[in-house]
């Protein structure tokens, strides 16, 4: 039995927080007496490093498999990170129900969720097998690019900080939604009302899964956009950060923000200040 770790991201995070299991996941008794639901498979369509299955059909120009296709070219563009190795697997479940009930079944441990990202391998690392598991929700679309950018991220790092992970996630998925994003906008802007936020290094001490909650979120992807739309020294961290954990070394970004832009914490604020007072795109 192939030792398994399970690295879960739950979609909709925007408003849940997400679970992310790092323990040894042995193959449920389920799997052994066949009593777990099967995954989709009746419909397959491929947008490397993509490979969707589906319980309904896929027509070529289908917005799921568009959707795909954009984000992995953004994501390469913007974040400068190589092709995935191998082939990421996407399965979506025709019905709530069927999805639901294999959730259950495969990954009990798991809350309830629309999405999620798995990744499954002997020991972590480069030889995970990466999927999405998903259903045909009317956010199918906006779902899609959280988890797509988990399993692209993953295939291209080793290891991604957890903030990091969740931020870039955030990311990708609001930059074609301007209306969530706006009320994400609002959202973070009313946090940075305490005096201690934001705060990266905050970010930076999170471990366990269960301390992202739903700030946590916001101020993650609130840092991810001023550090790909703002200035050029914080993308320039960024990117050089990215290089660094895609050859396994551990990096504090905040400290290299801070040494470039020491009043990094001010302009993010007035960053996002700025995109809320501008007009959607
Ligand atoms: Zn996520």
């Amino acid at each position: 039995m192939p030792l398994a770790i399970a690295c879960v991201a739950i979609c909709g995070c925007n408003s849940l927080p997400v679970a992310r299991l790092a323990q040894p996941d042995p193959e449920p008794p389920a799997v052994a007496s066949g009593t777990i639901p099967s995954l989709p498979g009746a419909h397959e369509a491929r947008v490397a490093p993509f490979l969707f299955r589906s319980d309904r059909p896929l027509p070529e120009k289908h917005p799921a498999l568009t959707t795909a296709a954009s984000l992995r070219d953004r994501v390469a563009k913007e974040l400068k990170i190589p092709p995935a190795r191998g082939v990421i697997l996407v399965y979506i479940f025709g019905e709530k129900g069927s999805f639901d009930q294999y959730l259950r079944k495969r990954y009990p441990q798991l809350p309830s969720r629309r999405a999620f990202f798995v990744a499954q391998g002997r020991q972590g690392g480069r030889d995970e097998d990466l999927m999405v598991l998903t259903w045909w929700s009317d956010r199918l679309e906006q779902d899609l690019r959280h988890e797509l950018t988990h399993a692209l991220l993953h295939s291209a790092l080793p290891d991604v900080p957890l903030w990091l992970d969740e931020g870039l996630a955030e990311y990708f998925e609001l930059e074609d939604f301007p209306l969530v994003r706006k009320e994400r906008l609002t959202q973070v802007l009313a946090d940075f009302n305490k005096p201690d936020r934001p705060d990266m290094s905050r970010l930076e001490g999170l471990r366990d899964i269960q301390q992202m909650g739903r700030e946590e979120y916001r101020e993650s992807w609130a840092w991810a956009h001023w550090m790909l739309k703002g200035p050029p020294e914080a993308r320039a961290a960024l990117l050089t950060a990215l290089v660094d954990l895609r050859s396994g070394r551990k990096i504090s970004l905040v400290e290299r923000i801070e040494k470039v832009l020491p009043n990094a914490r001010q302009q993010m604020v007035a960053h996002m200040r700025q995109l809320d007072e501008s007009p959607a795109p």
